[in-house]
């Protein structure tokens, strides 16, 4: 059986996945492009030879990724998905019955156009009225925005690498709290708390010096290197650990028990937060 070879970007391992059928391989103007099919996983969406979906265990990633900033908020209506070209997080927004409007902010049009040919479960929402796609780099978009009246802002990007950096600058941040409204909230993924323990911390870091409030909170992704995956999450003031929307939705993992399990002890994020954890 053909093989692929994942080289995990700053972490000195490499993933072997078995690949019982190439499907799809080109070259947008920004990345590789590749999805394949392995027997555990189902289609697997590869961008410069990094996996980023499966079919199999996508909705662990896209669910936490998404609910919880839509759960702290009381009533969540506009908000901004940056990446996330797969559809994955947009398919989650619009499960919350109060959303108006959803700007979906992809630098590369290709991810979306094979996603919707490969993963249209995934990409099911793009179409949406509610939703209007931007092709654009996000840290431009949200520099241009006036108004503070967004919600929660999501980042879905590649690994922080490349022009995903322009979503991880302080000036980034800033342009961030400056469109979101008063219960608004942010949250990016900040990769693995086993292989980037110090880009987890560094990013806190660089939030805390532009939001009132600074979190984190981790789930367990498969296909991600070093598994233990980390997510920033911050706010104008309001703790992200509480459950202000009680508005139903129907996900596979998450719930308010995972939320309000899935953030860092007090006492173990100091210890992150201080360098003190030897690991
Ligand atoms: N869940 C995936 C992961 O963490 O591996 C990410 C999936 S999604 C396909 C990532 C998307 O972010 C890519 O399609 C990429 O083109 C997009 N992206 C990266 N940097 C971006 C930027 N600065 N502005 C907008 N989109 C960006």
């Amino acid at each position: 059986m053909i093989k692929f070879t994942e080289r995990a970007p700053y972490a000195p391992v490499e993933y072997l996945y078995d690949v019982e059928e190439i499907l799809y391989k080109g070259k947008s103007a920004f990345q590789d492009i590749m999805v394949i099919r392995n027997p555990y996983y189902g289609k697997m969406l590869i961008l410069d030879d990094v996996v980023q979906i499966t079919e199999r265990d996508e909705f662990f990633y896209h669910e936490m990724l998404t609910h919880v900033v839509m759960h702290a908020h009381p009533n969540p209506k506009k908000v901004i998905v940056i990446g996330g070209g797969d559809g994955g997080v947009v398919r989650e927004v619009l499960k919350h019955k109060t959303i108006e409007k959803v700007y979906f902010v992809e630098i590369d049009e290709e991810v979306i156009n094979i996603s919707k040919r490969f993963f249209p479960s995934v990409c099911s929402g793009v179409d949406d009225p509610r939703v209007e796609i931007k092709i654009m780099d996000g840290a431009d978009f949200i520099a241009k925005r006036k108004a503070a009246d967004i919600d929660a802002v999501i980042i879905d990007s590649t690994d922080i690498i490349g022009f995903a950096r322009s979503l991880f600058t302080p000036e980034f941040f800033t342009s961030v709290r400056n469109c979101l409204t008063d219960p608004g909230l942010f949250v990016t993924h900040t990769e693995s708390l086993h292989f980037h323990k110090d880009m987890v911390i560094e990013i806190q870091e660089a939030l805390k010096n532009v939001f009132p409030l600074v979190d984190l909170y981790t789930t367990a992704i498969a296909t991600y290197p070093g598994n233990w995956w980390a997510f920033a999450v911050a706010s104008k003031g309001e703790s992200p650990r509480e459950i202000r929307n009680k508005g139903k939705i129907k996900a596979k993992y998450y719930s308010h028990e995972v939320h309000q399990q899935s953030f860092m002890p007090r006492s173990l994020y100091e210890r992150l937060m201080k360098r003190e954890l030897e690991w």
